[in-house]
């Protein structure tokens, strides 16, 4: 059950990004300090298949890690799940377009509003999951055009128009490890996975996208789903925002 969907703020989490106007890649330029990016490099050859699937072994187990925020993080309660509606797109072109963006106050986005983007191959590595800032800071999101879903949903995009196009097999994997990882460290349900058309009226994230697979992902053999819920149950008791 959703709920919240339609309270509304005059913040920037009222405004459901246009996906529409996000347009080719931006320089890297255009990034202020202090976004670091953290572009994940192109696969490298291997001399032996053996050296390269140690080294993708490796990369899963440090994948969690490499995600975990450097500050305290936030209660997260949802994950909604968006694609960019371009057939281009990366971390530095996203933000750059969301900076043009202004709330109801007048006030302009911080930057990318998205916790998460995935790439494509065109603008970023095919697979590639790179957490942006407001992932590393905990801040909330500016994706959902909900304001539940805004302040404690963690917002991920992928490249690509899916009303069109299918996601890579890349991105779909990327985005079923993402979600496993997240679903554990912060005991969501399936039930509180999203697609952006299930709290707004839009088409994102597009009629090809598989959101049930995705929805229904879970790390097999972690038991981390357990420990983080009893840790979510006392952070929230702690927080005093425990729901009856
Ligand atoms: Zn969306």
């Amino acid at each position: 059950m959703l709920v919240g969907a339609s309270m509304m703020s005059l913040s920037e989490a009222t405004i459901a990004p246009h996906h529409q106007s996000i347009s080719a890649p931006a320089t890297i330029d255009s990034v202020p300090d202090g976004l670091a990016l953290q572009v994940e490099p192109l696969t490298e050859k291997q001399p032996l298949q053996r050296q390269a699937k140690q080294t993708e072994t490796e990369d899963r187990r440090n994948e969690g890690h490499r995600w975990k925020p450097q500050v305290k993080p936030h209660i997260w309660k949802y994950i909604v799940l968006h694609h960019t509606a371009t057939k281009v797109g990366s971390v530095a072109s996203i933000h750059a377009a969301h900076r043009q963006r202004k709330d109801a106050e007048g006030n302009p986005w911080l930057g990318i509003g998205y916790h998460f983007v995935i790439g494509n191959g065109k603008g970023m590595p095919d697979g590639a999951i790179e957490p942006t800032f407001r992932w590393r800071k905990q801040l909330h999101g500016a994706h959902a055009g909900a304001k539940n879903f805004n302040s404690d949903g963690i917002g991920i995009v992928l490249v690509g128009n899916f009303e069109n196009d299918k996601p890579t097999a890349a991105q779909l994997l990327a985005v079923k490890r993402l979600v496993a990882y997240l679903k554990a460290e912060f005991a969501i349900s399936s039930e509180e996975i999203v697609g952006h058309g299930d709290v707004k009226a839009t088409a994102c994230p597009g009629r090809h996208f598989p959101l049930q697979d995705i929805v229904q992902v879970s790390s097999p053999g972690s038991n981390g789903a357990s420990v983080s819920a009893s840790d979510k149950n006392a952070a929230i008791q702690m927080g005093g925002k425990q729901q009856p």
